[in-house]
């Protein structure tokens, strides 16, 4: 692993809280140190408050803020002599330390401080930088894990078992290190966790993490060298490496599986195929079951991805229903008094292809895609040197139903956005009219393929690509809005007829010109629409009571009223 700094540009930063916004943005840069608001840092530094008095503040990365895109309004500044008070409470629960903290904060307007705070100020260096390293995370997640780090850093980093992150972890580092000589280590390795480094200098604190994570990567290549050594010495051959593989999808069958994780769900959900080499090779491994299900890579995980994915073989009902039992098995294990979230999974291994990752929107699906595929990555890896070995799903739980998150449930926007999850497809046609279409059913939360680059849809191969791209971008597709009245129209709702067979309501709207008409197939539920617009569209006005129509047409196939086994909405 490289250093990013560039010595240009840190000569321009003077000040702390610019130095710290500069390397928390290198490590955000590099996805094997942290991903999707991984990972935190801070700086100590003075600041003359009000009354001209000096106060020791420690700037934290707040919550919500990713390390790659971070801004100094990102950082919390809370007081340090408030935090370290807090490290020698005997006890405090989490929500409380939340609460505390925020009042410690010298600007009410800046963002909640990282749950890691009270650890942050607990080090005693100006600059602490806090990721979920890879390596780090891979080789502590083994039956040898303590050990194998102890061999490969020796004494010049301070290891602490794996206890919750929150008070319990600062309270923790805090009995731990009250006799450490700071000076004599170089870094914090958190089992199961990941790594801490420090300085009071920006520079030396970030470099220090990258050194420490390229030894690490270089101890586990060696690791697996010696492993292989060892394979061709028994086995008299080399150890064979992955097979390449060329999987096929059967795409109405991923548009199937959709359907069927949004009915779990009881929500539209993307499904996104994810056939990045690490997932091909897991979904492929003969212990699939086994490694796959042993749980995250790091407890925070769990927040996004679940414990475990659902593992799809022949009978994809069966599949899910199991994980469902299994879920309430595992809540009513370990819960105390928490409410139950959806036993869905978020992501899944589909036997012999590849991953699937599902999500309300896009972007939480790759979300999901980026922590999975590391994850497989560091299984895989495990596993050919050692074993993988997860913490136990009782630790799993508690975070994962973690007061703080349940906090967060209760508080959960009840979002008005009827399409969210859906996938509509809209053909192409006069520009207003496919914009106001496109923008009223993105604001209702709708997934809208983009079908720019078709025009007209004249042959069966445009159709076919068109109903195809709908599911590998999306996993499915759940309503076509025909905008023309054109016979062509008929072939692209033929083609995407067993695409929307598997959408989650199907719903077919076609719209031309003049009229708002029925079309009718005997496979699709078809809006009829007896409405019309008995005017020409040559002139402004009546291009936009023609924009009306479709805007109440659209409005009326969403609203509850409307049954789509009826072909017809109450209004
Ligand atoms: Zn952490």
């Amino acid at each position: 692993m490289q250093s990013l700094w560039q010595n240009e540009i840190a000569d321009q930063i003077n000040t702390p809280l610019a130095f710290r916004v500069y390397t928390s943005r290198l490590l955000g840069q590099e996805p094997a140190l942290v991903l999707h608001g991984g990972g935190n840092t801070s700086v100590k530094t003075q600041v003359t408050n009000l009354f001209g008095e000096v106060e020791e503040i420690l700037y934290v990365k707040g919550s919500g803020w990713d390390l790659e895109t971070i801004e100094a309004a990102g950082f919390a500044p809370v007081k340090m002599d408030v935090l370290l008070k807090m490290a020698q409470l005997p006890t405090l629960s989490d929500s409380d330390m939340v609460k505390y903290q925020r009042a410690a904060m010298i600007d009410p307007s800046a963002p909640n401080p990282s749950v890691e705070a009270i650890l942050h100020a607990i080090i005693p260096f100006a600059y602490v930088d806090h990721t979920h390293a890879d390596a780090i995370v891979t080789l502590t997640n083994t039956p040898n894990g303590k050990a194998m780090i102890q061999e490969l850093y020796d004494k010049r980093v301070f290891v602490i078992p794996y206890v919750m992150p929150g008070f319990a972890l600062a309270k923790l580092v805090y009995e731990m290190t009250r006799d450490l000589k700071w000076q004599s280590i170089e870094g914090i390795v958190l089992m199961n966790h990941g790594l801490f480094t420090f300085s009071d200098d920006a520079k030396t604190a970030y470099e220090k993490t990258i050194e420490l994570v390229t030894e690490a990567e270089q101890f586990i290549e060696a690791q697996l060298c010696l492993k292989s050594e060892a394979v061709e010495e028994a086995s008299g051959q080399a150890p064979n490496g992955y097979p390449e593989q060329d999987i096929s999808i059967d795409l109405v069958e991923l548009a199937r599986i959709r359907k069927l994780v949004s009915a779990q769900k009881g929500a539209a959900q993307v499904a996104l195929l994810n056939s990045s080499v690490p997932s091909c090779h897991i979904a492929s491994h003969p212990k699939l079951k086994e490694i796959a299900t042993r749980g995250p890579l790091t407890p925070d995980h769990v927040i996004r991805t679940k414990r475990v994915p659902v593992i799809f073989g022949e009978n994809i009902e069966a599949d899910l229903s199991e994980y469902a039992s299994k879920y309430i098995e595992y809540f009513e294990a370990y819960q105390h008094e928490q409410t139950m979230l959806n036993y869905a999974p978020n992501f899944a291994i589909w036997q012999g292809k590849a991953a699937i990752s599902f999500g309300k929107t896009v972007k939480e699906a790759l979300i999901i895609e980026d922590i999975t595929s590391h994850t497989f990555d560091a299984i895989l890896t495990a596993e050919q040197f050692s074993q993988y070995q997860a913490l136990s799903a009782q630790e799993i739980f508690e975070v994962e139903y973690w007061e703080l998150e349940q906090a967060k449930l209760k508080k959960a926007a009840n979002n008005n956005m009827p399409l969210l999850g859906k996938v509509v497809m809209v053909t192409p046609a006069a520009t207003e009219v496919m914009q106001a279409v496109v923008e009223q059913l993105t604001k209702l939360g709708a997934n809208v393929l983009d079908l720019n680059e078709y025009h007209g849809f004249d042959t069966l191969d445009k159709c076919q690509e068109a109903a195809e791209t709908a599911v590998i971008d999306f996993g499915g597709l759940d309503i076509l809005v025909c905008l023309n009245d054109d016979s062509t129209n008929l072939m692209l709702i033929n083609t995407c007829e067993a695409f929307l067979e598997h959408g989650l309501c199907p719903t077919v709207l076609c719209v031309n010109h003049l009229t708002l008409p029925v079309m009718s197939s005997e496979n699709i539920n078809v809006l009829a629409l007896n409405s019309s617009v008995n005017t020409d569209i040559g002139s402004t006005e009546d291009k936009h009571a023609g924009l009306f129509n479709l805007t109440s047409a659209i409005t009326m196939m969403l609203s509850p009223e409307y049954d789509p086994n009826n072909d017809e909405v109450k209004v």
